[in-house]
């Protein structure tokens, strides 16, 4: 049993969206498809000149499921169809969804849409039903990444490279204020001027110390 997570030294986005069209071709969705399971969310100027921090606010965000410990989509499912899987996943048993959508508005990520061929509010569940279940230890957006700026990993191994690196790094969660308990970390930019602009005043900094005992499974129920 796991406890996946993934992290991001978003600092190094190029906007590129290699991920996205990874995460459409390994999980069969339309290239055309906005808004699925994985996204790159612009903040700030997008007239700015992106490579000279000096004119420039915008920095390039990677969104998805944030696969949390505490989830607000499992607790606003009438019919019991989201829970926690042996990896700590949050999954959802798609022949219960009655898409009533109540998950899909208690989210406060934007992370579920509606899958319009199978019928369930589907998101990101780190390659779960394919790399995963295949006995890979990576996901498709992690490896195509050109910047290798995405650390995906078991965050019970101290071992593994994402646990590695956030005890090396300092990072922040998104949204810490809904009690979600993320597990997405995005490390603190090198660059103290990038930071200042792209991380709103008053955001928790975490160091590992201080995450790990968080991020435990309260809602483990198992399939
Ligand atoms: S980010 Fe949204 S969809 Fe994902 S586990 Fe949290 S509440 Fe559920
Ligand atoms: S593949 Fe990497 S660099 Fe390209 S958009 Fe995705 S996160 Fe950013």
């Amino acid at each position: 049993m796991a406890n996946y997570g993934m992290a991001f030294d978003y600092e190094l986005c190029i906007d590129c969206h290699a991920c996205e069209v990874a995460c459409k071709e390994e999980n069969g969705i339309a290239l055309g498809m906005e808004h699925r399971r994985l996204w790159i969310q612009k903040d700030g100027d997008i007239e700015g000149d992106f490579w000279n921090i000096d004119k420039s606010s915008v920095s390039f965000v990677q969104m998805q499921c944030q696969n949390c410990v505490n989830p607000p989509c499992l607790e606003a499912c009438e019919r019991k169809a989201i829970y926690i899987d042996e990896n700590a996943i949050v999954r959802i048993y798609k022949d219960k969804c009655d898409l009533l959508l109540s998950c899909m508005k208690a989210c406060p990520y934007d992370a579920r849409y509606i899958d319009d061929t199978h019928f369930f509010t589907d998101k990101c569940i780190f390659c779960a039903d394919t790399r995963l279940a295949r006995g890979e230890t990576t996901t498709a957006c992690q490896i195509t990444c050109p910047a290798k700026l995405r650390y995906f990993g078991d965050l019970n191994d101290e071992e593994s490279e994402i646990v590695q690196m956030l005890k090396k790094r300092d990072f922040f969660v998104l949204k810490e204020s809904e009690g979600t308990i993320p597990k997405l970390f995005y490390f603190i930019p090198k660059n103290k001027e990038f930071a200042q602009k792209t991380i709103e005043k008053g955001t928790k900094i975490y160091t590992w110390g201080e995450m790990k005992p968080k991020i435990q499974p309260l809602n483990l129920k198992k399939i």
